[in-house]
């Protein structure tokens, strides 16, 4: 018979698997897709898992222990760990976190890869495309909070604590690829990219497609100023346009000084903007005009 997992084992499984991966999995979160009932029904008859489990269980976990909709990607690490089976919830829960990338993971990866590549052939061109997995890696590790110094230097670095700001990320990017890239730049754009995409998803699953603004620092560029202000008030986009324009713009943020086109994360390198903030209607200059199309 095989270990037969009970609800509150699934519950913690999924939960270590988007814990571990929740860079990749956000990257596939399919709001479509309905859960496969027949797969659920098969482990329970075959004794995986105990009846109380439902399709609810499969929601994506974001950040907040928030459920949503189906997620391609930790569903695809549960089910290889299910079949493989396991004489104990360890062992499952071992597999579920470490074995090796099955189909719909790699799938998952391909889509940051592409990403990945995206941004690197315009922050750096041919040789910073021929590191991308590394980078993609380091920058995964890095969101983990698991991204330990290569190098230390007495005084500066504590090997044992991760790296955790982008210009200790950029040494590492340095130490392990090493020079001929402006890689504070490169740290900068990608650290602050994916966090702010991170942050969007975020606001997009907590509180549906909702208005958002940005807050450019009062030293901040005209391009970004005219970009998120107007009349000294913030701009009001759509958190869903904000996260669908960044890939299309990535050309344009990194090569000109700063783009026509609002984004989720940094307009232009170096842009130190901040937000996307969710609309609360309680903003002190809040009015009720229509939002901003990109
Ligand atoms: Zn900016």
């Amino acid at each position: 018979m095989p270990y037969k997992l009970s609800g509150r084992e699934v519950y913690i499984v999924l939960s270590a698997i988007y814990e571990k991966y929740y860079y990749i999995a956000d990257q596939l979160i399919n709001y479509n897709e309905n859960f496969p009932i027949n797969t659920l029904e098969y482990w329970k008859s075959a004794g995986y898992v105990s009846r109380d489990v439902t399709p609810d269980y499969f929601a994506y976990f974001d950040r907040s222990g928030r459920r949503h909709p189906f997620n391609l990607f930790i569903f695809g690490r549960f089910h290889s760990a299910i079949e493989k089976g396991g004489n104990n919830f360890d062992e499952i829960l071992e597999s579920s976190v470490y074995a090796p990338l099955l189909k719909p993971n790699i799938s998952a990866m391909q889509t940051a890869e592409m990403n990945m590549k995206n941004y690197l052939s315009a922050l750096g061109g041919d040789d910073l495309l021929n590191h991308h997995y590394t980078i993609l890696n380091m920058l995964l590790s890095y969101h983990r909070h698991d991204l330990h110094p290569i190098v230390t230097i007495t005084g500066t670095y504590d090997p044992r604590k991760a790296v955790d700001n982008y210009q200790a990320l950029a040494s590492e990017f340095y130490h392990r690829l090493g020079p001929g890239q402006d890689w504070q730049s490169i740290a900068h754009f990608l650290v602050y990219d994916t966090k702010r995409q991170g942050e969007g998803t975020d606001i997009l699953f907590k509180y549906g497609n909702i208005q958002v603004y940005k807050l450019p620092l009062g030293t901040a560029c005209a391009g970004c100023k005219s970009l998120y202000i107007e009349s000294e008030k913030p701009k009001l986009y759509y958190i869903s346009d904000l996260l669908n324009s960044g890939p299309q713009s990535i050309t344009q943020r990194v090569e000109e000084e700063s783009t026509t086109i609002p984004t989720c994360g940094p307009s232009h390198l170096w842009c130190g903007c901040s937000g996307p903030f969710p609309l609360t209607k309680m903003e002190w200059w809040f009015d009720e005009s229509p939002p901003n199309a990109i």
